[in-house]
């Protein structure tokens, strides 16, 4: 064998396997792949003037290389059970927090000293939702910040660097299962190792069907959540993330009993592109050094749609309303709320006029032209529930993108150790359906390395 263990894929679960495989046993031969580029060659193209939207890069700078989907994040690492994945739900709750727990200490150990963590426990805000039937879930947050993130990442490669082989902007093919392991097949080369673990994201969601498909690993569809982000001034969260930083508020709609949850809050941050499979969509982020911040907070709303048989392809159903946008906007659309709920478009001069500037250009359009009408009431109903808890949340100037749109991977038959029906091929993180978040998807990794050292 070439190696004791490949990870396909250096996000945090690939980056947490590696790290606690090499704490637990140094003498391991591992090699990472990794298709996108090592990260500092990691560099999206818009500057805001010379290139304005996404170009549609062959390796998506946002979503690949070390560090993953999550190196250009907000770094907001969720520890809780309540959101994020339901990796609780193959290991235990207790072990899920602990794993979560002990990659915080790692965080802090590389770079992320000093950052605050917030906490929802003893809130008063969860009082104050109940009473508007808004309901904000327990969790505690560490808020590393998109530049402290960073520096983590950097911390970790220079740590991991030398003890762990990386191979850079060489995606893999194909898995096959061998003798007495497994042979990682990539376009000019093959490897052979003894465990794999498979760590590939949402981006490579795709492929990571193929792999199943060609071993005939069970998967079962799974969900897609739509909706829009939203952008208003700081002040009107202000209240909310001076105090938790991350609210996820739930909220069930009078009108179809659809739930609606914020998710992703950025307070005094940007709304950014962000590409899948080349299909543009829209997310946030924020800084944690004041010099970097903006006047605006930023969260996304959306709905989860499930289906029933025979429907099995939520992602596509995803990704044609998104590309519905994509086609009416060339990327992503921008609406006013006070202009969707009067049933016209936003024009470039109703945005320039508006009290809240936008932190991304995007198209001034209409959103009821692109979203389910279903999807969008739920949107219209949470924005007026949430203005009686932040009030100024349901003005004519909060801006809406479209579309958010938050994919999940196939779920993949593992058992509790992570495992497929093939001793030791392992996959984890975002890439399994069982993660959702950057401490889930870490916490897997470190997970499975643990059973890789007889822990
Ligand atoms: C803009 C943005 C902001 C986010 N903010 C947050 C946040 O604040 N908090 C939070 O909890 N989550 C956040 N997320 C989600 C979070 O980043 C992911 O949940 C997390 O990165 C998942 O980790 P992972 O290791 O499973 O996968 P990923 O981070 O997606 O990493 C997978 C890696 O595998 C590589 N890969 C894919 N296919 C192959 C292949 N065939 N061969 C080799 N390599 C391959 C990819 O290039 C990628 O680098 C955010 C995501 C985005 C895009």
């Amino acid at each position: 064998m070439n190696y004791d263990v490949i990870i396909i894929g250096a996000g945090p679960g690939g980056i947490f396997s590696a790290y606690e495989l090499i704490q637990k046993k140094p003498e391991l031969n591992i090699a990472v792949f990794e298709a996108g580029h090592p990260l500092s060659k990691r560099r999206c193209p818009i500057d805001g003037v010379k290139v304005k939207s996404c170009i549609g890069c062959k390796s998506c700078s946002i979503m690949s290389g070390f560090g993953g989907a999550g190196a250009f994040s907000d770094g907001k690492y969720n520890i809780t059970n309540d959101f994020g994945g339901t990796l609780y739900e193959y290991i235990g709750k207790k072990r899920a927090l602990e794993l979560m727990r002990y990659v915080d200490d790692i965080n802090m150990a590389y770079g992320g000293q000093g950052t605050k963590l917030y906490s929802t426990a003893g809130s008063k805000f969860k009082k104050e939702c109940i009473q508007h039937d808004l309901h904000l879930l327990d969790a505690s947050v560490r808020h590393l910040g998109t530049d402290i993130n960073y520096v983590v990442l950097e911390n970790l490669y220079a740590y991991l660097k030398d003890k762990v082989q990386f191979f850079f902007d060489t995606p893999v093919e194909t898995v096959e299962v061998i003798d007495g392991g497994y042979a990682v097949i990539t376009k000019d080369e093959g490897f052979t190792c003894e465990k794999c673990i498979i760590s590939v994201g949402r981006s490579g969601s795709k492929w990571m069907e193929s792999v199943c498909r060609d071993l005939s690993i069970l998967t079962k569809s799974n969900r897609v959540d739509i909706g829009v982000r939203v952008e208003l001034p700081a002040e009107v969260f202000s209240h909310l993330t001076d105090e938790l930083y991350e609210s996820k508020i739930v909220y069930r709609t009078q009108k179809y009993g659809d739930r609606v949850r914020t998710f992703c809050m950025n307070p005094k941050g940007a709304v950014v592109n962000e590409n899948t499979n080349g299909i543009i969509t829209v997310n946030g982020h924020s800084y944690e050094d004041p010099a970097r911040q903006t006047e605006n907070t930023n969260f996304a709303l959306l709905v989860a749609k499930h289906f029933s048989e025979p429907f099995k392809d939520s992602n596509g159903y995803g990704e044609s309303i998104a590309r519905l946008s994509n086609m009416l906007g060339g990327g992503v659309i921008v609406q006013r709320f006070g202009d969707l709920i009067r049933g016209r478009r936003s024009t470039p001069s109703r945005i320039e006029e508006s009290f809240v500037t936008p932190t991304l250009n995007a198209t001034p359009g209409d959103l009821s032209l692109v979203l389910p009408k279903r999807i969008l009431d739920g949107i219209i109903e949470m924005i007026y529930a949430l203005d009686k808890v932040a009030p100024g949340t349901a003005n004519d100037d909060t801006l809406l993108y479209g579309v958010e749109v938050k994919f999940y991977n196939m779920e993949v038959a593992v058992n509790s150790q992570l495992q497929t029906r093939y001793p030791g091929l392992y996959i984890i993180g975002d890439g399994s359906g069982i993660t959702h978040s950057l401490s889930h998807a870490s916490a897997s990794g470190v997970h499975v390395a643990r059973d890789i050292v007889g822990e």
